[in-house]
């Protein structure tokens, strides 16, 4: 088999990260969350206080912040999962509240921001052997590779795994507030100037509304056997 590059789009919520993950364990790939990125900039930016209360962000200070800032992930050597580090500290935890998920579309559309960040996914990719998920990885950060994944389900199955995974966590949200949020989400993410989130022509779409995860592994495991079989 020779080594390839796997792009796993889609919109929020709709199970990316958790076929990514399962197929980067079964081949033995390097898997990284982009979103994970995108919402530490965005701890980063809530934590110096730089949303006013009507939302509004401080991009100067943020510019200047970025240029100091570090993100990187750690292997927990207990699950086998990757983590999120933000100069330093894990901040697995806190990227994944809500308080982030309501803030990180608007950060996200910042061009300063995809640019520092899409590099370093660059960087992170130039050996192959990477599955590597978001929202513009099959067409801006990947565009040449191998295989290319468009993830979508309905917003209210989404909105419900979500509300299960934070449940899951000990948060407390109601349903309505999340699919709010993915909806919402999806509007901005999908409307932005710079690298909107949107199917590359050359990607495979998989609507994972009414599929387990065992067939959703199945079936990405024999793309994958395809794209890299010699
Ligand atoms: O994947 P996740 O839902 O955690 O991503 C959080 C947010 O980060 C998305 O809603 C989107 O605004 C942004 N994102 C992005 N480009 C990526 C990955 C995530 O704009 N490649």
């Amino acid at each position: 088999m020779k080594k390839i590059t796997i792009a796993i789009d889609g919109y929020s919520s709709c199970g990316k990260s958790t076929m990514a993950k399962q197929l980067a364990k079964s081949i033995g790939y390097i898997y990284v969350d982009s979103g994970a990125m995108y919402r530490a900039v965005t701890l980063l930016a809530l934590r110096h206080r730089l949303f006013t209360h009507e939302g509004q962000l401080d991009t100067d200070a943020l510019k200047r912040m970025l240029s100091k800032t570090d993100i990187s992930f750690r292997l927990n050597t207990e699950t086998g999962a990757p983590e999120t580090y933000l100069n330093g500290e894990n901040v697995e935890k806190e990227i994944r509240t809500m308080e982030v998920s309501s803030h990180v579309s608007v950060v996200a559309a910042l061009p300063f921001v995809r640019e520092y960040l899409v590099k370093r996914q660059q960087r992170m990719g130039q050996e192959k052997g990477i599955i590597m998920d978001g929202r513009d990885i099959g067409t801006t950060v990947f565009p040449d590779a191998e295989l290319k994944v468009f993830v979508t389900a309905s917003p209210e199955i989404r909105a419900r795994r979500r509300y299960d995974e934070l449940k899951a966590k000990g948060q407390e949200v109601s349903m309505e507030e999340i699919l709010l949020n993915v909806k919402e989400r999806d509007y901005i993410d999908s409307h932005r100037e710079v690298s909107p989130l949107r199917q590359a022509d050359d990607a495979v779409v998989l609507d994972n509304s009414l599929l387990s995860r065992e067939e959703q592994l199945v079936w990405l495991q024999n793309l994958y056997a395809e794209r890299a079989g010699e």
